[in-house]
């Protein structure tokens, strides 16, 4: 039977990739970090049951790493593409590992050992990790990563492995896959929060986005699971969230509604207020958009739990030795307040991924003004590009949450495994 390739294992690919993989085709599964799951995986509860992100993920990425029919190519990406439906030819590269994946079991006596701590790009930067690392406690592969930029070769990684897994070097690698049709998930990338340079985002050490947000809010993240103000490491007393910070806006060329985030920062502060019921929440934003089944319910327990919604977005946020202030008008009551939040949490919208534009030129397919992937048709269920054999699921095509993006890994996945039978129906004549 004829192999697909799905580019981008975040929820939306991988499900893309075990619908397929169950229905007997071989997947090769393209993802450019060194481990599956995407932002999912990043995430502490989801909306609206607030079940554990994980829970739900990592046997899902478990299952991935064990199918027969799943070919994983981590750090990897498309650098070209040729052909047409039913006969394509995907050139990937492989970037360097610098630990040979045969032999590495996973044990992180490397990382232990490593002196070498950097910034941290999966804890949204509030961690650290080390030169060589696991990309997070679940990864799939479940092994380590050697980052030449910041490794120093003091050696002692070399030393601490049984198995003799580390490399001083690997060399980059490029390999032809023969596929029938190729589906693209390569996701999202959040808004630049600095763009917004009145909310004075890496200047102020209180202001913070909802993924950073996420990642203290998570046992498994840097401060253990709990929410501490980067300036002092109290417990904040008033936590304020300000939304669509990057969407509906003109001035930063993002029109679009990022769908998600009226969402994310509703659970943020019913755990905020589960966890710490005398802490002030507020909820500043410019319309609620509560759309899916359960949502408006979840809405209605926020309030309920005494959480405080301000329709309007503050002018900016000031500060001075007593803290920081913000100034916000009530849109519905006229009233302006002066709010004094301890920690203020950017409510960051969805950008498209950032190597798109270079994806659709060599795939052929067309972009929207927004930079999102464009389907044939108008709706926002539709996973075919305009060109025959490629589809796109989940938020590459346009902002979602999990279950829509899943839908969409399981629908696009459907149209893949269609255009299979047919070559198969072709080669037998
Ligand atoms: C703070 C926050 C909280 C959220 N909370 C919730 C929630 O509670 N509930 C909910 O339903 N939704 C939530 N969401 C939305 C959720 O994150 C998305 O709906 C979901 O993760 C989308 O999955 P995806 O697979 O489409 O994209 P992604 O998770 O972005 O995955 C895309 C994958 O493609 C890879 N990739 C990108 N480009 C390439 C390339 N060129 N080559 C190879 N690989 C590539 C990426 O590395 C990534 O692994 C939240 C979002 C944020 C920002
Ligand atoms: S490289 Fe060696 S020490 Fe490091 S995790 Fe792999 S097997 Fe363990
Ligand atoms: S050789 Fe590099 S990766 Fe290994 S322990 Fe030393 S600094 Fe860390
Ligand atoms: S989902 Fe809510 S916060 Fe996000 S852009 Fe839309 S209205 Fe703004």
């Amino acid at each position: 039977m004829g192999e697909v390739a799905v580019i981008g294992a975040g929820v939306a690919g991988i499900q893309a990739a075990l619908d397929l993989a169950q229905h007997g085709v071989r997947v090769h599964l393209i993802e450019r970090e060194p481990s599956i799951g995407g932002h999912m995986a990043q995430l502490d509860k989801t909306f609206p049951t607030n079940d554990c992100s994980m829970c739900i993920l990592s046997p899902k990425m478990a299952e991935v790493a064990r199918h027969k029919n799943i070919v994983l190519h981590t750090l990897t990406e498309v650098v070209r593409i040729g052909g047409e439906v039913g006969n394509f030819t995907v050139t990937i590269r492989r970037s360097p590992r610098n630990v040979d994946e045969s032999l590495c079991n996973g044990c992180g006596d490397c990382t232990r050992i490593c002196p070498v701590e950097v910034y941290n790009r999966f804890d949204a930067g509030i961690g650290v990790r080390k030169a060589i690392y696991k990309p997070q406690p679940q990864a799939i592969p479940d092994i380590v990563v050697k980052d030449r930029e910041h490794c120093i070769e003091c050696g002692l990684c070399y030393d601490v492995c049984g198995p003799g897994a580390v490399m001083k070097e690997e060399k980059e690698r490029l390999e032809d896959l023969r596929v029938v049709s190729v589906i693209i998930a390569t996701g999202y990338t959040l808004f630049d929060a600095c763009r917004k340079a009145q909310y004075r985002y890496l200047l102020l050490p209180d202001v913070i986005t909802s993924l950073e947000l996420e990642r203290m809010m998570n046992a498994s993240g840097p401060t253990g699971g709990e929410i501490r103000r980067l300036s002092n490491g109290k417990i904040p007393s008033h936590v304020i969230f300000v939304q669509c910070v990057g969407s509906r806006d003109v001035t930063v060329e993002r029109p679009y509604c990022s769908c998600v985030c009226c969402m994310f920062s509703i659970k943020n502060a019913i755990l905020l207020k589960e966890k710490h019921p005398e802490m002030e929440v507020t909820i500043c934003y410019m319309d609620i958009r509560a759309y899916g089944k359960g949502y408006e319910e979840f809405y209605e327990r926020a309030k309920g739990m005494g959480i405080r919604f301000i329709r309007g977005l503050p002018g900016g946020v000031d500060a001075d030795d007593d803290g920081m202030t913000m100034q916000v008008e009530n849109t519905e009551t006229g009233e302006v307040y002066i709010l004094r939040p301890e920690l203020v949490v950017l409510a960051v919208g969805m950008d498209p991924s950032p190597d798109i534009d270079r994806i659709a030129s060599e795939l052929g397919i067309a972009l929207e003004e927004t930079g999102f992937v464009r389907t044939r048709e108008e709706s926002l269920w539709a996973v075919e590009t305009i060109r025959p054999g490629i589809y796109v699921a989940g938020t590459a095509s346009s902002p979602r949450d999990i279950p829509d993006s899943v839908t969409l890994g399981s629908a696009a996945a459907m149209r893949a495994f269609t255009d299979v039978l047919r070559a198969k129906a072709q080669q037998n004549g």
